[in-house]
């Protein structure tokens, strides 16, 4: 073997095993660290060892051995592939993405193609090399800056390099060529290396920074959750009392948010908590910051405003921009918002008493009829208090039977007869009296008491009916009040089987009686169950009818049985003519529906006689009898049946 075959042998060996190596190190790297890039490197890297592997004995054998056309083959093969896996790799380290497959693909079959015919003309690999090389150090050199560190640097330098010699192969001017791609070889892979290492600690800041976020935004809206709130409520604090100046806490629940996600599913209620988000946000400056405290709350920070009016604007802004109905899911979704505000110094000095004021003040924007705000008074922490009270002693009440039914009879306009009752619940209070449903009904509809007592109610009117019955002799319908809550709970059609079926009542005299702000709510699933009860043979009666979002179309919807005239209507009936005249109208139109119309609240003679002329069906009212406790109605009952 000649001086310059040596050369050749030593610098192509070294070349292989130079690439053997790269290639079972970016092996090992790939299987920890699993990128496409190191997988594409690692290839690229094999395919080099191939290359070189090939072409030394090819060129050791000399120009006549038979081995040499097929090793020369294999050699412009791998030369070729191994130009795209490291182009591959390239790419995919700056995009951060994987090559597409077809791209891929059609790369491969091409320089494939290009690899079996570059044996046969010497150049074609050389510069495909050239110009694939030089771009992508043009490509390395271009996103330097995407990254700290050096490892684009020297990896484009690497590959500017390479692809400027790779021309020079063709010649082998001199066998220092062989060195000096041996060099360069070196140099790509602590070129790759070091891309490797910059990429992994570019990672793994990203992750400290997702997590530092995650730890401290909500994940859903983006928004900064509490904990950042009240971080934030902190130096605001501080800044305020520097600078002698206001701030302002707000405290939003959007309301029945619930029955939103209960009756059009989470998704539904994760999108419109993410629209309401991007509205709030959109309602505030820049060194305003919006929080979502959980659920359907949020929470809004205002520094330096001037006056109590400024606030009050800002919750109108938040509150008429939140009315704009929602478009989620093809359907249009209303919403309304209870605010509360608190500001300091006035209603606090430190983030939980501000926090906590305005959450008060919300509970009392939600007390008014929802869809206002409020700003905090010292007094609602005290109605706070008294409301916290009175639902510990109301769900004392239910268990010590504290709790009673009165009934009120409904008369026949016909025949002047009771042929109905209505349960009305009571609270004998043991220290302050009987009291009314206006003053515990809203406290069980928020605390949820309201469904053991809902229960409550149908069986202990259902029994009592019954037994009526039998004593009697006379079947007498009962109506019992039924509350949205109750729609919610999961067993109300149950619930009313088992007191149907626990008293032997006849189902058809239970009629339950729902309200038109409690039927729209959730109006879908409503009807639902109220189909179901009637599967059960129960009447379903329209309570207050009037007061509510009253329409037409919710008649028609709805499967009821009886309407209910809210006394209102009743009242000035003779005095208002308006009144009469809608009374008249509600009345043809119900019969025109098939609907037995009740009227409520009839209180003279002069209001009876009315009713009558318009073709009332039933009325119920003081003229008649209040309400009154079991015993009483059953003498009432006795003595009056057929003289009234
Ligand atoms: P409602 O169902 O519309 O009941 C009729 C109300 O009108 C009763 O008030 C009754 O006492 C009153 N009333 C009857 N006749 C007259 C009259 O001639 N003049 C006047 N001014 N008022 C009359 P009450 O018993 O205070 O009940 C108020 C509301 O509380 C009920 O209105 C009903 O919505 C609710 N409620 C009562 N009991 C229950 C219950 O067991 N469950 C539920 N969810 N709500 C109930
Ligand atoms: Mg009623
Ligand atoms: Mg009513």
């Amino acid at each position: 073997m000649s001086a310059p075959d040596l050369s050749v042998a030593a610098t192509f060996s070294a070349q292989t095993v130079g690439a053997v190596v790269m290639s079972v190190l970016l092996l090992a790297f790939n299987r920890q660290y699993r990128k496409e890039y190191l997988f594409h490197w690692t290839l690229g890297w094999a395919a080099s060892a191939v290359f070189h592997f090939a072409r030394g004995i090819a060129m050791l054998l000399g120009e006549s051995h038979p081995a040499r056309i097929p090793l020369m083959v294999i050699s412009s093969e791998a030369g070729c592939l191994l130009i795209a896996w490291f182009g591959f790799g390239v790419f995919e380290l700056v995009r951060r993405r994987p090559v597409r497959l077809l791209d891929a693909r059609n790369i491969l079959i091409a320089l494939g193609v290009a690899g079996a015919v570059a044996w046969l003309a010497p150049g074609v690999r050389e510069a495909i090399s050239a110009i694939v090389f030089v771009l992508t150090a043009l490509v390395l050199w271009q996103k330097r800056k995407q990254r700290e560190g050096v490892g684009f640097l020297v990896l484009g330098a690497a590959f500017f390099m390479s692809g400027a010699i790779a021309p020079l192969a063709l010649v082998r001017v001199s066998p220092y060529i062989g060195y000096l791609d041996f060099l360069l070889q070196t140099v790509m892979g602590v070129g790759m290396i070091a891309c490797l290492l910059e990429d992994e600690r570019e990672a793994a800041e990203l992750a400290t920074v997702e997590i530092e976020h995650l730890a401290y935004h909500d994940a859903l809206t983006g928004l900064p959750n509490r904990p950042l709130f009240i971080d934030r409520l902190i130096v605001g604090l501080a800044q305020a009392a520097r600078n002698e100046r206001h701030l302002a806490v707000f405290f939003l629940d959007l309301d029945r948010f619930k029955d939103i996600n209960d009756s059009l599913g989470h998704s539904t209620g994760d999108q419109l908590l993410k629209e309401a988000a991007d509205r709030i946000r959109h309602c505030v400056r820049e060194g305003d910051t919006v929080a979502r405290f959980g659920g359907d709350e949020f929470t809004l920070l205002v520094p330096n405003i001037d006056n109590v009016d400024d606030a009050a604007k800002i919750a109108q802004k938040i509150i008429e921009t939140l009315k704009i109905p929602f478009f989620i899911n093809d359907r249009e979704l209303f919403v309304t918002t209870s605010v509360g505000v608190s500001i300091y110094p006035n209603d606090g000095a430190d983030p939980e008493t501000l926090v906590r004021n305005a959450d008060t003040a919300m509970y009392r924007a939600k007390d008014q009829g929802r869809d206002n705000y409020q700003l905090y008074a010292p007094a609602m922490n005290a109605r706070a208090l008294e409301r916290l009270a009175l639902e510990t002693m109301l769900r004392k009440a239910l268990s010590q039977k504290e709790l009673v039914l009165y009934y009120q009879p409904l008369v026949n306009v016909a025949t002047r007869s009771i042929d109905g009752l209505e349960a009305l619940i009571r609270w004998r209070h043991p220290e302050l009296g009987l009291l009314s449903p206006a003053n515990f009904i809203s406290v069980a509809e928020m605390s949820g008491l309201i469904i053991p007592i809902g229960e409550w109610v149908l069986r202990t009117a259902c029994k009592q009916v019954r037994a009526w019955h039998r004593r009697l002799d006379h079947p007498i319908t009962i109506a019992v009040n039924l509350s949205a809550r109750q729609f919610q709970a999961p067993d109300l059609v149950g619930q009313v089987r088992r007191a149907l079926d626990e008293s032997g009542l006849p189902p058809e005299c239970l009629e339950l009686e729902i309200t038109e702000s409690s039927a729209m709510q959730n109006s879908d699933n409503t009807i639902y169950t109220l189909r179901e009860l009637k599967g059960l043979g129960v009447r379903i009666a329209m309570d207050d009818f009037g007061t509510g979002y009253s329409s037409l179309n919710y008649l028609k919807r709805f499967p009821i049985d009886t309407l209910k005239l809210d006394q209102m209507f009743v009242r000035e009936v003779l005095t208002e003519q308006s009144d009469a005249a809608i009374v008249s109208a509600v009345i043809a139109m119900s019969h025109s529906l098939d609907l037995v119309v009740v009227a409520e609240g009839v209180e003279t003679e002069a209001q009876f006689e009315f009713l009558r002329s318009q073709g009332c069906d039933r009325i119920q009212g003081f003229l008649y009898s209040a309400p009154l406790a079991a015993e009483q109605l059953e003498k009432y009952l006795l003595g009056k049946r057929t003289a009234v």
